[in-house]
């Protein structure tokens, strides 16, 4: 996998959809070639379980992308596996690596897992800063970083580049919140590792790194660059990237390229239908009130909710806004409307092409022809 490449996969099956995703992209060919010559090259893996919650509530990496990755990689014949991780200040590690249900995973495959709240760390000069990492993430010869694509409170979004603030102890993570969060997230990402990325983007939350509002996008993605990672997930959210200053920062230096005009994507199959388990509350339902839905596939449905939330934070959505909804779902192929989002709506007066649609695209569409 080139570092302009990204791969793309629909659908509900995420243990074989990750391991589809992983041979297209040839993570084995790429560790080999990273981890030259060494038989069984050390390889880490870093999920985010930032807190103790069901994968569901949009906050940590589901345990089928785990499953999906090891078995993956133990096919291949690598056997030398670790996953490590640590949570955020004021969870246990472990507490949150049993809410996420890994431990039957590792237990079946035999992989172990390391607590990096409780492992040793040294100072490291990370391009002109000095940070202090966890011994472990750095020993390994290869290391598969694998965020939730989500919101964030304080920086916009989180994904790649941030999810490594996992890799050092609890009094470095309070360091960087007094030291503005961007700065120190980029310069971290001259010394962590990013050999392949391998997002979650079933379900992450709306706008808080902690889960509550899940936005179902049944997507998993993979990279080899996490600048170009995180310039994507901006633009799938809606959001500029220059809101996200630690994004311009890592590529100032050096650890990636934010040009998603450069970027070559590989979508394997079509989007999902939308699970009809899945029950809209919180913000979600609110937003939903401007969506005239008809069998929307996830992707689709959830790039309009990121869109709608933009326009909300700006203050652009206005009461009455709702009795002309948007439509949206295979449902209205062929059949005739106002104002409609995706391929499926193209016969409608005004329809935005597209299938799905990113949110940055929908977002303008908005702004033209519905506010
Ligand atoms: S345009 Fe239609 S088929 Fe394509 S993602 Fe949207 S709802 Fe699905």
């Amino acid at each position: 996998m080139k570092r302009n490449e990204i791969y793309i996969i629909h659908g509900t099956d995420y243990r074989d959809m990750t391991k589809r995703l992983l041979a297209e992209a040839d993570l084995a060919g790429q560790i080999r070639e990273t981890a030259k010559g060494k038989k069984d090259p050390f390889i880490g893996l870093k999920p985010n379980l930032v807190n103790a919650s069901d994968p569901s509530m949009g906050a940590t990496t589901h345990g089928e992308l785990l499953e999906g990755a090891l078995e993956y990689l133990l096919e291949q014949g690598f056997t030398n596996l670790a996953v490590m991780e640590g949570s955020w200040v004021g969870e246990t590690t472990g507490r949150a690596l049993k809410a996420a249900g890994y431990e039957a995973v590792l237990k079946r495959l035999g992989v172990p897992f390391f607590d990096l709240q409780r492992d040793s760390a040294h100072d490291h000069d990370a391009a002109g800063m000095t940070l202090k990492v966890c011994d472990l993430p750095l020993k390994a010869d290869f290391m598969i970083n694998m965020p939730v694509l989500k919101g964030h409170c304080q920086t916009q979004i989180t994904c790649a580049l941030k999810n490594n603030k996992g890799t050092i102890p609890n009094s470095e993570k309070r360091r960087f919140h007094t030291m503005g969060l961007h700065k120190p997230i980029a310069h971290l990402n001259t010394v962590v590792r990013n050999d392949f990325i391998l997002v979650d983007n079933i379900c992450g939350d709306l706008d808080f790194e902690e889960g509550g509002n899940p936005v179902p996008m049944d997507r998993i993605l993979a990279f080899a660059d996490p600048v170009l990672c995180d310039a994507f997930v901006c633009d799938a959210m809606g959001i500029p990237a220059d809101r996200v200053p630690y994004i311009a920062m890592a590529e100032r230096l050096g650890v990636g390229r934010a040009d998603l005009s450069a970027a070559r994507i590989h979508t394997l199959n079509q989007p999902a239908a939308r699970r009809a388990s899945l029950r809209r509350k919180g913000r979600i339902d609110a937003l939903s009130r401007y969506i005239d839905e008809r069998d929307a596939c996830s992707a689709c449905f959830g790039s309009l909710i990121h869109a709608l939330n933009r326009l909300d934070e700006d203050g652009l959505l206005k009461r009455g806004m709702e009795k002309r909804p948007i439509a949206i779902g295979q449902g209205w192929q062929g059949k005739a409307g106002e104002t409609g989002v995706g391929r499926c709506t193209g016969c409608f007066k005004c329809s935005l092409k597209g299938c799905p649609p990113r949110a940055s695209e929908i977002l303008e569409f908005l702004k033209e022809h519905w506010l």
